[in-house]
């Protein structure tokens, strides 16, 4: 891409409203435009992100062997009510009327579509275990809306639901997304830590909390004893062994958010000693809650005593469009974002410092050929520009590589190039600062 012809429209400066450096940076950078409140326009270098995201937790739900579907984004109310939730949801559905008069919604979460397509077609334990899963906008009428994407009203999310035989199954089933989870995050870059959590209005009884770091989360963390960071659980783990012990041990830590627990009570139940407490941002949740949903939309399948009973069932999210904005509150510095090379808009900028002198364009060129055929989605700054004001520029916006040819270096034959994580330069001859960025 060359930044000439590209849509990146960069700012000096935030809004004034936007109070966490994850909004203020997505704004600046030209990721994203609100349009209402909580509602945002994902601008190119946003959805670059977002795709990449999304494509990597895609990916690891694949590997678990989930099943990927594409759900409306409108509902029929009258699902809602046969499950129970459709009163009880409150203020933070959208509810719509169409033109004869009948209840929709705009889909806040799935399990009433979901159970309801699982219902028509699968009527024997014999297809069972299934998981499907969905990667789309949902809508939450939230009471704040507010940093940005972390909490918007309209969001991407990851959902998948689980259906099982019986308990133990389903708890299998929890477990491979649990550890699936571990995978997504670490393939972020991100340090997400699993807590026990509160089911609240999923409902159930077995639920984690997948949480980062972050002092301008919205997430309390109570911790009991050491605050374990989580890493990839690592090719060698058997996906269909008893994962119980694993998950046990790798979530043993204690968490709330805000409204959901009652911290006095909490802290009565732990020691002093070991008592400390974190503040993070939620990037998943999953829940098992048994037949809450199958038993009143009578998702039933027979069993192989050839009765038939309701099946058990789980669902699990990801905040893809949080994810974003969390990464970026995880990886920034004074200068701008630091992208992980996992979900960089581009992986390396090659940085034209004087664009219109016949050498340095052919350079220039030969360099952003080069990265294009090996890969690594350069993006050309040729614009007609100051250095210092392309290099904020770039430094901002986070792309994970600098190549800059400048007329003196391609008097002396070399090139120069830059890690914006670490700030470290090199100076080298074309061949082997692509050698360098190819990694
Ligand atoms: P929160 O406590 O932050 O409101 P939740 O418990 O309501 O989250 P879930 O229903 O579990 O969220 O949704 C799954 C994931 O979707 C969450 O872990 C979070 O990452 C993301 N998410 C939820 N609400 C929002 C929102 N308003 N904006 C962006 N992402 C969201
Ligand atoms: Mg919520």
């Amino acid at each position: 891409m060359r930044l000439s012809r590209y849509f990146m429209p960069t700012l000096r400066e935030a809004p004034a409203d936007a109070q966490i450096v994850s909004h203020q940076l997505m704004l600046r950078a030209g990721m994203i435009r609100q349009e209402a409140a909580g509602i945002y326009a994902w601008l190119p270098l946003g959805l670059k992100v977002l795709k990449k995201i999304e494509q990597i937790v895609r990916e690891e739900m694949d590997r678990a062997g989930a099943i990927e579907v594409l759900l409306p984004t409108l509902q029929l109310a009258d699902l809602w009510r046969e499950s129970g939730r459709y009163d009880d949801y409150g203020d933070e559905m959208l509810r719509i009327k169409d033109r004869h008069d009948r209840d929709l919604l705009y889909g806040p979460t799935a399990e009433e579509v979901i159970t309801e397509i699982f219902r028509a077609y699968v009527k024997s334990y014999k297809d069972l275990p299934k998981n499907l899963y969905n990667i789309q906008w949902k809508f939450r009428d939230e009471r704040r809306p507010r940093f940005g994407v972390m909490r918007g009203r309209e969001f991407l999310m990851k959902d998948a639901y689980s259906f099982d035989i019986d308990e133990a199954a389903a708890r299998k089933s929890y477990n491979r997304m649990f550890l699936a989870y571990l995978n997504i995050y670490a393939r972020l870059g991100l340090k997400a830590i699993p807590v026990k959590a509160d089911p609240g209005p999923i409902g159930g009884d077995l639920s984690h909390e997948f949480i980062i770091l972050a002092d301008t989360g919205e997430s309390e963390v109570f911790a009991h004893g050491d605050l374990v960071e989580m890493g990839a659980p690592g090719p060698d783990i058997d996906w269909d062994g008893d994962l119980e012990p694993l998950v046990t041990q790798r979530a043993s830590l204690y968490a709330a958010s805000d409204e959901m627990h009652d911290a006095a009570r909490f802290e009565a139940e732990v020691p002093a000693d070991k008592r400390m407490t974190a503040r993070g941002i939620e990037v998943g949740h999953i829940f098992y809650f048994g037949e809450k949903y199958s038993k009143p939309m009578k998702a039933l399948v027979t069993g192989p005593d050839g009765k038939d009973a309701p099946i058990h069932g789980g669902s699990y999210g990801v905040g893809v469009s949080r994810l974003v904005a969390g990464i970026i509150e995880a990886s920034h510095d004074e200068a701008g974002i630091i992208w992980p090379d996992a979900v960089a808009p581009f992986g390396v900028a090659v940085v034209n410092l004087r664009p219109g002198t016949a050498e340095v364009d052919a350079v220039a060129e030969q360099a952003y050929k080069a990265l294009e055929a090996a890969g690594k989605e350069p993006l050309l700054d040729d614009r007609d520009d100051r250095p210092g004001a392309k290099f904020a520029s770039i430094d901002l916006v986070g792309i994970p590589w600098q190549l800059i040819v400048g007329p003196k270096g391609v008097a002396d034959g070399v090139v120069e190039i830059k890690r914006r994580a670490t700030g470290e330069r090199q100076t080298l001859p074309l061949e082997a600062a692509l050698k360098v960025i190819a990694g």
